[in-house]
């Protein structure tokens, strides 16, 4: 397989076309932003190891059954993936109170929320990714009334899955944000990445942060946070 010209390049990867039909070639940056990328910097090895943390987390969802883009991991900073038009929602779900949440709410951080809450963001760097609902869902014409029920669905099954394995591993998923996209057959299914970018993961013993927030915070010690992670869940650390 070949690698063609390039689609997109956002915030921490780049996408490219591929010789093969319906197959996309995706490379991790090591480039973080945060704050609507009113901060900028870069986290060393960051494309390495979310490349290796999203390839094991998509196929733990991919043998529970739950359909993905991803295809393999072709090298430390690429994997190829089916090809789909991302879906401009950005699907938040939510364990335990932080980020925005705690603003929103006016709760502190840490507190265990009674359910899963689910939220959707309208994916436009423009207006800041604005919090939104079904019904500007409907009237942005984004999804339909049963995509949105469909991609709830699966928000739900993924956090099951993930949390489980990841308490297994001394980890506690606080917050995380998913992405889908449309096959070019019409069927709905998860892609984008699942990585300390796009989570919030915590030691279950000490509650220290092992994610963006230590970029987002200046709380130091990124690169070893996101090594922290994948030694974790059973990556090759050596990356
Ligand atoms: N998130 C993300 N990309 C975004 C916004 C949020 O990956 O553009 C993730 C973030 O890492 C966290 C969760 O979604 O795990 C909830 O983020 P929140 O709404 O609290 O916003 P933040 O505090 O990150 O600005």
């Amino acid at each position: 397989m070949e690698k063609l010209d390039q689609l997109y390049e956002g915030k921490a990867k780049k996408v490219f076309k591929t010789s093969e039909p319906e197959t996309y070639w995706i490379e991790y940056k090591d480039d973080a932003t945060a704050f609507n990328g009113e901060k900028k910097g870069k986290i060393a090895g960051k494309g390495t190891l979310n490349n290796e943390i999203s390839a094991i987390l998509l196929s733990l969802l991919k043998e529970k059954g739950v359909e993905n883009h991803f295809i393999n991991r072709i090298s430390a900073t690429e994997q190829v993936v089916k090809q789909v038009a991302i879906i401009p929602i950005e699907v938040v779900v939510r364990n335990i109170a932080a980020g925005s949440l705690t603003k929103r709410l006016g709760w502190e951080e840490g507190k265990a929320l009674p359910c899963t809450l689910v939220e959707f963001y309208y994916k436009n760097d423009e207006l800041g990714d604005p919090f939104i609902n079904n019904d500007h869902i409907e009237i942005l014409g984004l999804a339909t009334e049963s995509d949105l029920v469909y991609i709830r669905k699966q928000a739900l099954t993924i956090n099951e899955i993930l949390k489980d394995f990841l308490l297994r591993k001394g980890i506690i998923l606080v917050d995380f944000k998913l992405e889908f996209g449309k096959t070019p057959a019409g069927d709905i299914i998860l892609a984008d990445e699942i990585s300390p970018d796009t989570c919030r993961f915590w030691d279950l013993r000490t509650k220290e942060k092992l994610d963006k927030d230590r970029f987002r915070r200046d709380l130091g010690n990124v690169e070893e946070a996101y090594h922290e992670i994948l030694r974790r869940i059973g990556g090759r650390v050596d990356v």
